[in-house]
């Protein structure tokens, strides 16, 4: 049976069997994508979902709505596939900025295209931004993107930081072998430029399913590679950020702040007990975590004429079956067909 909503105040939140509540919803907007990164997709690409599957941006907008005005959704980071390849982008993020109670805005994106868009973004209530580079080598950036797009990349950095999107941070995924050497060059450019730099383990969410622990460069590996730098620990409380951040000792961030640089363990050191995530694909369905392999469909249930009450509860029944952790160490670890790309990271 349905929950009954009064008002706007979340009457059951998204919460979990082990005490978590998710308060963080990431919005996948389309699978498509205008890179091919070696740890992402195949270099062909991918069968991308049919127009028809994907939510029209009514249907995101509806979805975003009960999330946050139902469920205690406080944070909307939309991803892909790439983002600013959705036409409606920019209509999509200044509806959710008019929701009451104002949810947080932020975007995860290659940066193509950014240069054009961050002040329109910025202007519809887009709060920050994060943009994926893994090496400021142009030959490098086209082994591991298999496209030619840097300059376009640091274009979109520069707008963004221009247009007010900070802090901008940037995510970077190391590969042995192609540029595991890079860490410090990264922390280095990030430094000058005021960007916060994010080191992301790379993960077994490639749609070829090729990830093999060897070829991952892990947490202990990227800081000692940064040791140079003298990384302090950072005394500010992590809570449910995925992050481990590290002071970096005589630099100051765009806005005045000691300079950090993180580091998200999540394979080697998994932050999933407090994890505050929950996703929704372009497609349509609720997704409890990167690594579940079952998925609640809101689409159908909303193309077929349910109401908020009925899909903020469908939503909340979805995300009480989250496993406790994502169990990649397990033997048993199966990787999610559904790859990152499709998912949204
Ligand atoms: N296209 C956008 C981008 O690249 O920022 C948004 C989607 S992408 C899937 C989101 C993030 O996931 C990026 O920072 C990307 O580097 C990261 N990512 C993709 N595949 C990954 C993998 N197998 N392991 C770890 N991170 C991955
Ligand atoms: Fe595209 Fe992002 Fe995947 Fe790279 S990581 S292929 S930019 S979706």
């Amino acid at each position: 049976m349905a929950v009954d909503y009064r008002g706007s105040s979340p009457v059951a939140p998204l919460a979990d069997r082990f005490g978590r509540v998710a308060t963080d919803l990431r919005v996948s907007l389309t699978d498509r994508c205008n890179l091919r990164c070696t740890y992402c997709m195949p270099a062909e690409g991918l069968a991308w979902q049919p127009r028809e599957q994907q939510l029209t941006d009514d249907e995101v907008i509806r979805l975003i709505r009960v999330a946050v005005e139902m469920l205690g959704v406080k944070q909307v980071r939309f991803t892909g596939g790439e983002p600013l390849l959705r036409r409606g982008l920019v209509d999509i993020v200044q509806s959710a900025a008019r929701l009451e109670p104002r949810p947080q805005l932020m975007l995860t994106t290659n940066g193509i295209g950014l240069d054009r868009l961050a002040a329109p973004l910025r202007a519809a209530g887009l709060d920050r931004v994060n943009v994926s580079l893994d090496t400021l080598d142009a030959e490098r950036f086209h082994k591991l993107t298999r496209r030619d797009r840097l300059a376009d990349v640091l274009r979109g950095l520069a707008q963004a930081a221009a247009a007010g999107l900070t802090p901008v941070k940037i995510n970077a995924v190391l590969i042995r072998g192609l540029n595991d050497g890079d860490a410090p060059e990264l922390l280095r450019f990030a430094l000058a430029h005021g960007y916060q730099l994010r080191f992301i383990e790379q993960m077994p969410l490639d749609a070829q399913h090729q990830w093999d622990r060897k070829s991952m460069v892990t947490a202990d590996e990227i800081l000692a590679d940064l040791e140079p730098y003298g990384l302090r620990a950072d005394p500010a409380p992590r809570g449910t950020a995925p992050a481990e951040t590290w002071l970096v000792p005589g630099h100051v961030d765009a806005a005045g702040q000691p300079a950090r640089v993180g580091v998200i363990g999540s394979v080697t050191k998994p932050f999933c007990g407090d994890c505050d995530r929950t996703r929704l694909t372009a497609d349509g369905q609720v997704r409890d975590c990167l690594f579940a392999t079952t998925e609640s469909d809101l689409r159908s249930l909303l193309r077929s004429g349910a109401t908020d009450s009925e899909l903020a509860s469908a939503w909340q029944t979805a995300m009480r079956g989250k496993r406790a952790g994502h169990g990649i160490d397990d033997p048993s670890f199966l990787q999610p067909t559904r790859p990152m790309s499709a998912i949204g990271g």
